[in-house]
């Protein structure tokens, strides 16, 4: 773990927040790569669950919301840790995540435990008497159930369909850790999914193959994925069913994605509180009904942080440690980089001129310093899949070489099939 996170620092993925401060726990920065990165993954995501199907819809909506909001959804009552203190060295621990019923830290002893509830708080308004405190989303869905009417009616869809959302959520997590695996601030990708209550079960087990064919897809290898199902007594307030997609991070098996049942719970709870209909009219059947939802809720900097320690290798290559990045060529931060052999003899302008025609299209990165073996290096730890080196033949047949990442290996190819040769790859179309 500590080489990865190294990594992401020395080449610009994931920096820790407010640093030159001494950071600030639980707030992490994407960095130039990184935030080519998440956009790369975000909008596969979307791509591939909203823009190529007609039965679900996006939305974009206020991270701050009415304070009801959350007392609606059972946040207010029910979204907090059972914290525990030493009386010792005064570290806080969850009561959920202890070992024993010692201090782990010092052996000492340690406090009943009391409920810390876990959005953060916020005020709204400008004069202290009349601002009106409410809470920074701790999950994207809420908004989605709240809206669920503007949102069915304006764009005319019937159950069953559904609603998808990417946005930022914060939690006062007691312990964020294992670098941006749990953090305070972090993205979630969710979809609520509505349906009928007799088809529970169908959608769920649909959403369960869909996500893990997802992760697969995005080059998540299958060995390091897992299903770790809730047992009852655990269940969340509003859950008939959970069963969360694990992966193999380098600390442990960690929740990437929960798939969960939450029946009618939330539009109930939304149409109590606020007053209003929330029901679905099926216009064929003439009834009116509250749709049950089926959730696949997923962390962005999780599977982030997933595919990075998915694709972090090292191996020996001619008696020295190569690292490379083995990133789908679909999130890729970089997708190709454009070197001339030497910088002479007019190779300079021929790459410069093929990489500025490729940068139309992609994210490229063009290098002319040093070693051609040090610059591929350089691309190989940053998970960049292509690399097109114009030499000395490129003159005479206006062709050049691609070298791929992984293999090593490498092809000829002429410079205007190139940018075709990268497109298809690192496209989001699935065959
Ligand atoms: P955990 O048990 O790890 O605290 P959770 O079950 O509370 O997670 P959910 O409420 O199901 O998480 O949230 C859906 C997804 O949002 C999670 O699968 C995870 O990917 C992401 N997520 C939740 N909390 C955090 C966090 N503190 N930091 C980063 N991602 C998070």
């Amino acid at each position: 773990m500590e080489k990865i996170i190294s990594l992401c620092k020395r080449r610009g993925f994931i920096f820790q927040s407010s640093g030159i401060y001494g950071g600030i726990s639980g707030c992490w920065d994407f960095g130039p790569l990184g935030v080519e990165l998440k956009r790369n993954m975000k909008n596969d995501w979307w791509y591939v669950f909203v823009q190529q199907r007609d039965d679900v819809v996006g939305l974009d909506a206020s991270i701050i919301m009415h304070p009801d909001v959350w007392v609606a959804s059972g946040h207010v009552a029910e979204f907090h840790d059972m914290l525990v203190d030493c009386k010792e060295c005064k570290h806080r621990f969850r009561e959920d995540e202890l070992g024993g019923d010692r201090c782990p830290d010092c052996g000492g002893e340690l406090t009943a435990p009391k409920a810390f509830n876990s959005m953060l708080k916020t005020r709204l308004g400008v004069s202290d008497d009349s601002a009106v405190e409410t809470y920074l989303r701790p999950e994207t869905c809420q908004s989605i159930f709240v809206d669920f009417k503007d949102v069915y009616s304006s764009s005319r869809m019937k159950v069953p369909f559904g609603i998808a959302q990417i946005g930022k959520s914060f939690r006062n997590e007691v312990n964020p850790r294992n670098f941006i695996f749990r953090s305070r601030e972090f993205e979630q990708m969710e979809i609520e999914f509505f349906c009928r209550e007799e088809e529970e079960d169908h959608w769920f087990a649909y959403w369960q193959e869909a996500i893990r064919q997802w992760y697969l897809d995005i080059g998540l290898r299958d060995e390091k994925l897992r299903w770790y199902e809730h047992p009852k007594e655990i269940l969340s307030h509003y859950s008939k069913r959970t069963t969360d997609i694990e992966y193999e991070f380098p600390f442990g098996w960690g929740e990437l994605q929960g798939l969960a049942n939450r029946g009618a719970y939330d539009l109930t709870q939304h149409a109590r509180h606020s007053g209003k209909d929330l029901k679905f009219f099926d216009q064929q059947s003439q009834e009116n009904f509250v749709p049950s939802v089926i959730e696949p809720s997923g962390g962005v900097d999780r599977t982030c942080l997933a595919v990075l320690c998915n694709g972090y290798h090292e191996e020996e290559v001619e008696g020295d440690t190569r690292v490379v990045m083995r990133l789908h060529p679909r999130l890729a931060p970089i997708k190709a980089g454009v070197f001339p052999l030497v910088k002479k003899e007019g190779l300079a302008e021929i790459a410069q001129d093929l990489e500025s025609g490729l940068r139309k299209k992609f994210n490229t990165f063009y290098d002319q310093a040093g070693a051609i073996g040090r610059r591929y290096r350089r691309m190989d730890e940053v998970g960049t899949p292509f690399c097109i080196c114009v030499d000395f033949q490129t003159k005479d047949d206006e062709t050049v070489t691609i070298r791929d990442r992984d293999s090593m290996g490498q092809v000829r190819l002429k410079m205007d099939e190139v940018a075709d040769y990268i497109g298809k790859r690192c496209s989001s179309e699935r065959n």
